[in-house]
């Protein structure tokens, strides 16, 4: 198979260090608020990506981190290690420490991925549980020489790096890494792409009680350190594929790049970069201030099954950005309903699921995941094989079970009667599962009239129950 790694900026083939083993490691998300559906993106990219690869037998352990600590707002700019702390900006707005706030949406976004069909990856490795590791990673690079100390922190020192013959910043598409405007520059910092390695509270800095000793003070480590520190702890010194969004690419990765191969005495560290572009909302950037950053939440309380969500991103190659607009959401809706309904007619038996097809709908299958995971593509010749009326039924039924491991759209599910608008427990939002509880209760205390204000609750929030002799049926009210 073939994609596109942003290392070479080409398509190449691949071939992992140690096949069929593969190691691949997702930046994910910094646990201050609810994931965007820009963020969910990247991460259903990156099952994407892991599910093609076991699909065409490889054996895949796939770390992804979550960011408890050290995010600061200009870490994604090109000011690096300046702005507001993330975490310390959200508990104080919640009201709460640190603590609670990773506590809180490391939960929301672990209990989120079922949500899309994310496969959970083989580790989630949290910063705030490998600060030895980074330390030692960063003691490593003070014995090179590539760190210097600030008022504010410890510092990679970028320019020394280059003229000891080092290449830095070969991923990123930025002419020139600049400072921002934006943000206070640190006065101390010898060039502009230097960055923090650790990080002390800074004067007038908001605290948080996530502090470490270390050998150069108490603080917290920068952000860019424990993507190198968790990924070379769980996969070794080099691995094999490196996945995040495309505002990674020009300095968060590079500084990952450059902190890696000064420890391990210039190994390379990745062979296979992956970016996935940018979710836009209604054709323009998503952001908080701008009302749009839409989560999974969102799209729950506003009747959808959260694997249109899926579909629609299915819809779009990973290499181009993607509109969401409202209206996508509905197309992709129903989309997902009608290939539903198609694959129900299909009838699943025994026979279906153990018997291997290869024909020529496979075959297109495969060379589109193999080029450059093109999902769109994979789509379509689902739909047309769907429509194709010489294939027997339980052909297609073989077909539709394995492509699905790689789509993830649960194509395959048992007791569908009705799969226009049939949603699955899990799918519901938790608020609603809470409520489906309570229903229960009362219906077994035979409070009937209570049992019936929380079904109109439940119909408030965009669902239908109905009673069933199998139990409770879920249908999305439009
Ligand atoms: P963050 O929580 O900001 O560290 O972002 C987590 C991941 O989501 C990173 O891989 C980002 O590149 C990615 N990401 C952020 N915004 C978007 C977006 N609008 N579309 C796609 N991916 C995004
Ligand atoms: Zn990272």
């Amino acid at each position: 198979m073939k994609f596109y790694n942003s290392l070479s900026r080409k398509k190449e083939e691949f071939i992992p260090m140690n096949s069929p083993h593969v190691g691949m490691y997702t930046c994910g998300p910094t646990i201050y608020s609810f994931p965007t559906i820009g963020n969910w993106r990247t991460y259903t990219l990156s099952d994407l990506a892991v599910r093609t690869f076991k699909y065409f037998d490889y054996d895949v352990k796939h770390v992804m981190n979550l960011t408890d600590v050290g995010h600061l707002s200009g870490d994604n700019l090109g000011d690096s290690s300046t702005g507001e702390d993330r975490m310390a900006k959200a508990a104080e707005k919640e009201g709460v420490d640190a603590w609670s706030i990773a506590g809180k949406y490391g939960k929301d976004f672990l209990d989120s991925m079922s949500l899309l069909n994310i496969e959970m990856p083989d580790v989630i490795a949290k910063a705030t549980d490998h600060v030895k590791e980074q330390i030692d990673l960063i003691k490593k690079i003070e014995e090179k020489g590539y760190a210097y100390k600030t008022d504010d922190g410890i510092y990679f020192d970028v320019a020394k790096y280059e003229s000891d013959g080092n290449t830095y910043g070969e991923l990123s598409t930025l002419d020139k890494i600049k400072e921002g405007a934006r943000v206070e520059i640190n006065p101390q910092k010898k060039g502009p792409r230097d960055f923090a390695l650790w990080k002390f509270f800074a004067k007038g800095q908001k605290r948080h009680n996530m502090q470490w000793e270390s050998p150069w003070g108490t603080g917290f480590p920068g952000w860019h350190i424990e993507c190198s520190a968790m990924s070379m702890k769980y996969l070794g010194d080099q691995f094999d594929v490196h996945l995040g969004g495309e505002d990674l690419r020009s300095t968060h990765h590079p500084n990952e790049i450059a902190q890696s191969e000064c420890a391990t005495g210039h190994k390379p560290f990745v062979k296979y970069w992956i970016h996935g572009a940018f979710l836009l909302v209604d054709g323009g950037r998503m952001g908080k201030s701008l009302g749009n950053a839409y989560t999974i939440h969102d799209v729950i309380n506003k009747g959808y099954d959260t694997l249109a969500l899926r579909y629609f991103y299915l819809s779009g190659h990973y290499r181009r950005q993607i509109n969401f607009t409202w209206e996508a959401l509905d197309s992709a809706q129903n989309g997902l309903n009608r290939l539903r309904r198609e694959v129900s007619k299909l009838g699943f038996s025994e026979n279906a699921q153990a018997k291997m097809i290869d024909n020529e709908y496979k075959k297109s299958f495969e060379k589109a995941l193999s080029d450059d995971l093109n999902m769109p593509e994979s789509l379509a010749i689902l739909w047309k094989l769907l429509g194709d009326e010489t294939i027997s039924l339980s052909d297609k039924a073989s077909l539709v079970i394995s492509f699905d491991q790689v789509l993830g759209l649960k194509l395959v599910q048992e007791d569908v009667e009705n799969p226009d608008d049939i949603i699955s427990t899990g799918q519901l939002s938790k608020e609603v599962q809470q409520l489906v509880k309570d229903r229960e209760e009362y219906r077994n205390k035979k409070e009937w009239e209570k049992a019936d204000e929380v079904r109109n609750q439940i119909g408030e929030l965009g669902y239908e129950i109905e009673d069933t002799p199998n139990g409770v049926k879920f249908n999305i009210r439009y």
